[in-house]
């Protein structure tokens, strides 16, 4: 069967909503159909604003347990910690060399995050990051990766690297392909609706996946709406509106067209109130699937051991070939 590898990090107490719809989701339809790695990238946490590190242990297990709620079997599928695996950042140094400054300088999450933080706290590590993820991704010789449309930039970068060193080195990593869904691949924040949802983002605008119901609901009620009064299915003119009608038919497994048609002709707080309703319908069993896991924190460590192992077959192998590919000595 064809790989798959995709990544979450562990950058704060709970996925949100947009992660869920726009990558975990599919993770869990494709362990099915795929050889699948799906690992928390740890690595990638500490490239902004470095949580102590009590809070990242903690919340590596919290993402271990969501993955686990969401569906993800480590019968069908490996996950792993990614700081567990050290061929990532291995092959990482190794791909920073053939990734020109300039290059890594226009991918556009740099420039975003970087802009959104004091520039004090702008770390090399951040800078590379998209290298990391490349790496992340060739070590297993994924054919595709599932991830929402904020990470195009990031995986276009992966395949030119991963043509860049076969054909400097000879055939080693296969090249790619992003798999993105279609209108829960960014799923917008619910106070600027022109910014994606981020864990790293404004608390109000993020429908957290282990928020109280209730805290939900009020920021569902609160999002940001458009001028006029009608519910129609407008992404480029109405996107605040578009994108509750988004999140409405992802919740409840219908189209976006259809949901919109129901509401046709209705005001925007009757809209709100199906959300919420539909919202936390989801988000309940969810959390209280991940208490139940989060209770046994030595059971998800056991878990990540197991898919630790098998990723390190795959990433050693992978490594190691590469390592000989650009003149390594094999050590002896
Ligand atoms: P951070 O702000 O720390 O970068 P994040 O919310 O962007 O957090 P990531 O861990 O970077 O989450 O990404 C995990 C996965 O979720 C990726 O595949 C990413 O493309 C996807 N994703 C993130 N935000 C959204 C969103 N708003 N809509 C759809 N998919 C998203
Ligand atoms: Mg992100």
């Amino acid at each position: 069967p064809p790989r798959v590898l995709s990544g979450i990090q562990p950058t704060s107490e709970s996925f949100h909503l947009g992660n869920y719809l726009g990558a975990v989701k599919q993770w869990a339809i494709m362990q099915d159909t795929h050889d699948s790695y799906f690992c928390v990238v740890d690595l990638h946490a500490i490239t902004l604003d470095p949580p102590a590190p009590e809070v990242l242990r903690e919340r590596t297990r919290v993402s271990v347990a969501q993955l686990l709620a969401a569906g993800l079997d480590p019968a069908r599928c490996a996950l792993f910690a990614q700081s567990h695996v050290p061929e990532h950042a291995q092959l990482s140094w190794v791909l920073e060399c053939i990734t020109g400054f300039g290059e890594a300088g226009r991918m556009t999450q740099f420039k975003d995050k970087s802009a959104r933080s004091g520039t004090d706290s702008i770390t090399v590590g951040l800078f590379t990051y998209p290298v990391l993820m490349a790496a992340d991704i060739l070590l297993y010789q994924a054919d595709a990766v599932p991830v929402g449309e904020d990470q195009r930039q990031h995986l276009e970068l992966t395949r030119n690297l991963a043509q860049r060193f076969n054909s400097r080195y000879g055939p080693t990593f296969t090249v790619p392909e992003a798999f993105i869904g279609k209108e829960t691949a960014k799923i917008y924040d619910l106070q600027d609706p022109t910014v994606k949802m981020s864990k790293s983002l404004g608390e109000a605008g993020t429908i957290n996946l282990l928020d109280d119901p209730a805290v939900l609901a009020k920021k569902i009620k609160r999002a940001v709406t458009d001028t006029g009064t009608e519910v129609r299915y407008d992404p480029a003119g109405k996107p605040g509106i578009s994108n509750l009608l988004n999140i409405l038919a992802a919740t409840t497994d219908r189209g976006v067209e259809q949901v919109a048609g129901e509401f046709a002709g209705q005001g925007y707080g009757t809209l709100k109130g199906a959300v919420a309703d539909a919202v936390v319908a989801f988000v309940e069993p969810f959390a209280a699937r991940t208490r139940e896991l989060l209770a046994d924190p030595a059971e998800i460590d056991r878990v990540l051991a197991a898919g630790a192992a098998r990723a390190r077959e795959v990433a050693a192998n992978t490594l190691a070939q590469a390592y000989d590919r650009v003149g390594f000595l094999a050590a002896a």
